[in-house]
């Protein structure tokens, strides 16, 4: 019995402890008191019904500050699954022909793109047109220029332009991300970052050049540019790369399997990255300063994001990502909240730059300068 009381204490005690986790419909037996949330909800309407929308509105259910509203497919027995699931009403439902109609619909608020990477550019301009704030997946787009065009229609349209960097909310990241500000790494020398999985269904967008706009670089390589500059703490001004390829016939022209780049930094410090679709379990960042380190091993995944620095584990507390970054988004959009690291379309830009860049140096073979 003792026993169960103290696992009843401490499980909802940890749930009080964690900031951002869903209260509501918990059962609560020691009748502590709940915090609610009385502020404005963020009412979110998803484009592209696809395996990590699936995962983003499965979180969302537990956040407190977004909620799901809208759905915008192609496919209508999927609108009627997820208008089921989720309780979404006829009148938000769009298609890719009519989302547009979604300007005349003052019961949302953002459009969050999450189909494949070639869409996002039309998609997103095309959401900012319709008076829409917008949440698109990463990469944002394929190149610098469909960025800018981006952040241009954003601007003209004065709505705001997010990316789903969920990293940039979660906790141990945001610890190291801390320690290194406080300079208890002291000066930063180098970092690395191994970012691969090997995917699986050859026919799938992510192999096809026109849909994907490249290949593990755009898709899993991102993690590891984006996290240099977050975990380095500056940005990159050259580059170098290399492709290797084992399978032509998987990773046609211009998807590229695997790709090692380095980046150089202002103060002299240098990243060493590799971005592949050749193997599983590649997920490491290591940071290394003269007067103490951080690893980070998984360090991008979906978590529980694990790591260790020169002064013991990092131990804060494990939450979804995709909750809290829709809680912290709906902060950003609605109460003009800053992130400690941003996640505007100028964030984004830089690591389109940087893909770009980096593109240019495999085929060029020489060090690329850099100007973000
Ligand atoms: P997916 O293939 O599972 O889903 C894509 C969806 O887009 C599908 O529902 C598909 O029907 C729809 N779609 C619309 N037009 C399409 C077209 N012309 N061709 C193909 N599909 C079309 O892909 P996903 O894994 O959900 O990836 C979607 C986006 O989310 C990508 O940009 C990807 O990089 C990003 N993503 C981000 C994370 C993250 O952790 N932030 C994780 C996975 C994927």
């Amino acid at each position: 019995m003792d026993s169960r009381r103290n696992f009843l204490q401490k499980f909802v005690l940890s749930a009080f402890a964690l900031p951002l986790m869903p209260l509501s419909g918990w059962a609560n037996p020691l009748k502590l008191p709940i915090q609610t949330y009385e502020g404005p909800v963020l009412r979110v309407a998803i484009m592209g019904l696809g395996s990590y929308a699936t995962r983003v509105a499965e979180a969302m259910q537990s956040s407190t500050k977004a909620k799901l509203v809208g759905l915008i497919s192609g496919t209508p027995s999927k609108i009627k699954t997820w208008q089921a699931k989720y309780g979404i009403p006829e009148k938000n439902c769009y298609n890719y022909e009519n989302y547009h109609n979604i300007k005349d619909n003052p019961d949302i608020d953002v459009v969050y793109v999450i189909t494949p990477n070639a869409l996002h550019h039309d998609q997103v301009i095309g959401a900012a047109k319709a008076g829409k704030h917008v949440i698109c997946e990463k990469p944002m787009a394929l190149t610098a220029k469909e960025g800018q065009e981006m952040i241009a229609a954003c601007k003209q349209a004065k709505v705001k332009l997010l990316v789903g960097y969920r990293m940039h909310f979660e906790p141990n990241t945001l610890e190291v991300i801390r320690m290194r500000k406080n300079e208890e790494f002291g000066k930063i020398k180098f970092f690395q970052g191994l970012c691969g999985f090997k995917p699986g269904d050859p026919n799938q967008w992510r192999l096809n050049k026109e849909l994907a706009g490249g290949g593990a670089l755009m898709d899993i390589g991102i993690y590891a540019i984006n996290g240099a500059r977050y975990m380095v703490g500056e940005e990159p001004v050259w580059v170098t790369a290399q492709e290797t390829k084992t399978d032509p016939v998987k990773f046609k022209p211009g998807v590229d399997e695997t790709i090692q780049f380095h980046l150089g930094f202002p103060s002299g410090a240098v990243a060493s990255c590799l971005s592949t679709y050749g193997m599983n379990n590649l997920d490491r960042f290591f940071l290394n300063g003269d007067k103490g380190f951080a690893e980070m091993l998984p360090s991008t995944g979906y978590g529980p994001i694990k790591g260790r620095t020169h002064l013991g584990e990092l131990t804060q507390p494990i939450v979804t990502h995709q909750t809290v970054q829709m809680d912290e988004m709906a902060g950003i959009i609605l109460e003009g909240k800053q992130p400690i690291v941003p996640v505007n379309g100028e964030e984004a830009l830089k690591d389109l730059k940087i893909i770009d860049a980096i593109y240019l140096a495999v085929k060029t073979g020489k060090k690329t300068d850099l100007k973000l």
